[in-house]
């Protein structure tokens, strides 16, 4: 199965990408969390990414793209994979058609701006693992601490509430068109994003069942 996640910054994506690999076994490739870990490493790629992550912008297409063509290639990816996070952009998603790959279904997770701005500013990740946590929605066991390695819960530069409306613009402007593209393609499906993180679960697995 090969499936894209939509929606934007903060609609829980993530979350919902790793409820799908527990159920279906299949890797979610998220290109947040690779331009992160290349950032942290600080790679060539990292290096180019840094300042317009941090500014809450779309790090350029060819870029990401590059990161995609490679990740996908990888064994892991064989027997389908859930992208989070990429494709952002028309070009984006283009390229994607252009190397032959056949995406079954591309759900997007529609949640009101208000609730994603009041949302974020909740959002934590540990600075070691880069697991993420919510305070309100998927608190760790002991407040300010990984449940997975014990590191330190931070937010990220880009959850601070400035970047987060330039990040909600970009989304507007650049990646929602990608719902028209995908429907034309007659891929489209939309969960709307519910207040309990179980019960968006449940709509995204009947989505990917009907
Ligand atoms: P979120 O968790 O809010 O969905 P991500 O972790 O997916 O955000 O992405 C964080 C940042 O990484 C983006 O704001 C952008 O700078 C960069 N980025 C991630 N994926 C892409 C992409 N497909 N195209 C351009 N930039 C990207
Ligand atoms: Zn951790």
């Amino acid at each position: 199965m090969k499936l894209i996640l939509l929606g934007a910054p903060g609609a829980g994506k993530g979350t919902q990408a790793e409820k799908i690999v527990e159920k279906y076994g299949i890797p979610a490739v998220s290109t947040g969390n690779i331009i992160r870990a290349a950032l942290k490493d600080g790679t060539e790629m990292g290096l180019k990414a840094k300042s317009y992550m941090e500014a809450g912008q779309l790090v350029p297409d060819e870029v990401v793209i590059g990161i995609i063509k490679d990740r996908l290639k990888e064994k892991d990816c064989e027997n389908g994979f859930i992208l989070d996070g990429f494709p952002r952009t028309i070009p984006q998603a283009q390229a994607l058609e252009d190397m032959g790959i056949a995406i079954d279904k591309v759900l997007d997770i529609e949640v009101p701006d208000e609730k994603i701005t009041a949302r974020m500013s909740g959002r934590r990740v540990c600075a070691k693992c880069a697991n993420s946590y919510h305070m309100l929605y998927k608190k760790p066991q002991v407040e300010g601490v990984c449940d997975a390695c014990g590191g330190e819960l931070v937010q990220r530069k880009d959850d601070a509430p400035e970047t987060v409306q330039a990040r909600l613009a970009e989304y507007h402007e650049m990646t929602e068109p990608l719902k028209d593209f995908y429907s034309n393609l007659g891929k489209l499906v939309i969960v709307e994003g519910q207040e309990e993180v179980a019960d968006t679960t449940a709509l995204v697995f009947k989505a990917l069942e009907d």
